[in-house]
């Protein structure tokens, strides 16, 4: 079957059921062996299967298409009924394609993941043709790439750390298109690409929500004829501008106008008591001392006036196990304040303290990780999965633990926040940890059911409510839900800086989520020289983001902390980190508009911001120029 509407051509291949895609001159297929199934409990399942394939032209007010019915599949000798449409469709107004995925009736089959629709053909040994991979700050990957990438983290699931944008893209030479998936809440992105190429595949996955596929599932197509990974950035930015959702820093500003005091921040994270329990899977029984330690307020707000005194004009703290429980302890009852550290009195002794200095302080917390040491712990408002189970680990500090339903979190926070401001401390910020980076949950709970969708508006909820009160906002990483209500975060990393210094990088580390969002978040960045080879202030600086002077991460070799790589004194440290906010301070409001491998050469990159201000690193010599 073919659809035709301007030069825009859709063709069905009744017999493979795959599509192809006639845009101008450019012909894109989806490829052949990357037959449309479904992944179920009951084994693997081609959409050919189906008893009944029938298609017909789909016409509308807005567009026309293909619209294909797939229905009753045989599952051990059995018929059941199961039977979806998908409708592929071109829309007058944009040529865009849309691909749908419909459930009509879901009886007989347990879901897994829905693969359609499909992986298109990116064969060529060229590193002319690229696919750009939204795994935390991005990676534009070559068709030639030395390094295998095949596992994403979070499974390539979106709004997590492998997925802060819902799309990738592919560019061959300067025809692209970019697949952007409008339902992503349970979806996801799966790539395979072997040692030193040939080909890159990438593919988009859906899963069920509360066990059935429920509703209408639609990735958009826009292809390209002339472009690089730039514009395809600047296609999706003016898609969450077309929904409302690009909310800037010099918007949210005008709600919360401290958020001008916290740019130009140099940021320290540090803590006060951590206490790992015997049940927590951290806990270290060859060497007991290691599982406590106690820093006092006292001594925190010493480092404050030295740091001061070195002369560092703003700064952001954000402090771990401020709480009596200790670090990643008894959430989400998370008080009083630590008593041996000094108690209340200390703690706000430290917050006025770096008042006075015109410095800014923030808490970190959690409303994620429910755990069952808590005083008020409950079963009943774990979330449950669809079959009855409470999911649950003992990894951090804290043992063993559920995830408390996102419908409770809200009223948490206002518990929790309302308690610290009666003791009259002042916050400035509030880290919510794992509400960006991890996935949302689901619910089944019927007391308090919850979609993933549902999940990240209660998030936002918590967010909001932190910014009513004047507190702004952060949480682990970055995704795209978080952008309206969020104004910081801990860290927006590329991926290689996750993994131990020297890993091979799994692509060549571009700026796509700042090519979207630069201008909407405030993000720190790791100020670490890993090595003589690799200084991470050279990425700051290209980022154009906030730098991190002292990280005392919570946990060692996690989150990006490795022992190794160059030491620096507090005065080097400061005089590096002053280059870095300086930018910030210029360019914080600022869209990146346009990132550049200089000559085609990766190891030189350009960054242009919307002031006019370019930023040019040359990670070869680790130089840099700020122009
Ligand atoms: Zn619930």
């Amino acid at each position: 079957m073919t659809i035709d509407v301007n030069d825009t051509q859709l063709m069905l291949d009744e017999k493979t059921l795959s599509f192809s895609v006639q845009a101008g001159e450019q012909t894109w297929r989806f490829r052949k062996d990357a037959k449309p199934r479904l992944e179920c409990e009951e084994g693997t399942i081609y959409f050919e299967d189906a008893v009944v394939v029938s298609h017909k032209e789909f016409v509308s007010g807005i567009g026309k298409g293909i619209q294909s019915h797939y229905e009753g599949f045989e599952v051990n000798g059995q018929k059941v009924p199961y039977a979806f449409d998908t409708i592929v469709w071109i829309e007058y107004a944009s040529g865009n394609i849309f691909c749908e995925w419909i459930p009509l009736q879901e009886e007989g089959l347990n879901i897994k993941a829905v693969y359609w629709p499909g992986e298109m053909e990116f064969e060529e040994a060229k590193d002319s043709w690229y696919t750009l991979l939204n795994w935390q700050q991005g990676i534009l990957l070559p068709n030639t790439w030395e390094t295998e990438v095949n596992k994403v983290v979070f499974d390539g699931f979106f709004e997590t750390a492998g997925g802060y944008m819902p799309w990738y893209a592919q560019v061959r030479d300067r025809a692209g298109y970019i697949a952007i998936c409008m339902t992503p809440w349970n979806a996801g992105w799966n790539v395979d690409h072997p040692e030193n190429g040939p080909y890159t595949h990438v593919g988009m996955r859906f899963e069920p929500s509360l066990g059935k596929m429920d509703y209408r599932r639609v990735v958009r197509y826009t292809f390209l004829n002339d472009c690089d990974y730039n514009d395809m950035c600047k296609v999706y930015r003016a898609y969450v501008k077309e929904e409302g959702r690009l909310r800037t820093l010099a918007e949210k500003a005008v709600q919360n106008p401290t958020i001008d005091d916290l740019i130009g921040c140099a940021f320290v994270h540090k803590g006060i008591k951590t206490s790992v329990q015997k049940n927590s899977s951290f806990y270290d029984p060859e060497n007991p001392h290691k599982n406590d330690n106690l820093v006092t307020f006292a001594q925190r707000e010493k480092e404050i006036r030295e740091l001061h005194d070195l002369g560092v004009k703003k700064l952001y703290m954000h402090l771990d196990g401020w709480a009596q429980p200790g670090y990643d302890n008894q959430h989400p009852d998370y008080y009083p304040i630590c008593e041996e550290a000094g108690g209340e009195k200390a703690m706000k002794s430290l917050v006025d303290t770096m008042h006075e200095l015109g410095y800014m302080f923030g808490i970190h917390d959690q409303y994620r990780d429910y755990y069952l040491a808590a005083k008020t712990y409950d079963e009943h408002y774990a979330c449950q999965l669809a079959d009855g189970t409470i999911p649950g680990h003992d990894r951090w500090a804290g043992g063993p633990q559920t995830y408390l339903c996102g419908t409770q979190a809200p009223y948490y926070v206002k518990r929790n926040f309302n308690y610290l401001e009666e003791k009259g401390i002042e916050l400035d910020g509030a880290y919510l940890d794992v509400f960006t980076c991890n996935e949302g949950d689901e619910c089944a709970n019927p007391y308090h059911r919850m979609t993933r969708k549902e999940c990240y508006d209660y998030r936002a909820l918590c967010f909001r409510y932190l910014l009513s009160k004047g507190i702004l906002p952060s949480s682990e990483e970055v995704s795209d839900w978080c952008v309206p209500s969020m104004v910081m975060c801990h860290y927006a990393p590329y991926e290689f800086m996750m993994e131990k210094p020297g890993t091979p990088k799994k692509g060549i580390p571009v700026p796509l989520y700042n090519l979207v969002y630069h201008d909407c978040l405030i993000e720190p960045w790791m100020m670490d020289k890993v090595s003589e080879e690799e200084d991470y202030m050279l990425y700051a600086l290209l980022n154009g983001g906030a730098p991190y002077i002292i990280r005392d991460g919570a946990y060692p070799n996690t989150d990006g902390s490795f022992d190794g790589g160059v030491k620096f004194t507090l005065e080097e440290q400061r005089d590096r980190c002053k280059i870095v906010s300086d930018l910030h301070e210029k360019v914080a409001k600022c869209e990146l508009v346009r990132h550049e491998l200089v000559d085609g050469n990766y190891n030189i990159q350009r960054s242009v911001f919307a002031d006019g201000t370019t930023v040019t690193v040359d990670f070869e010599n680790q130089t840099y120029v700020i122009d």
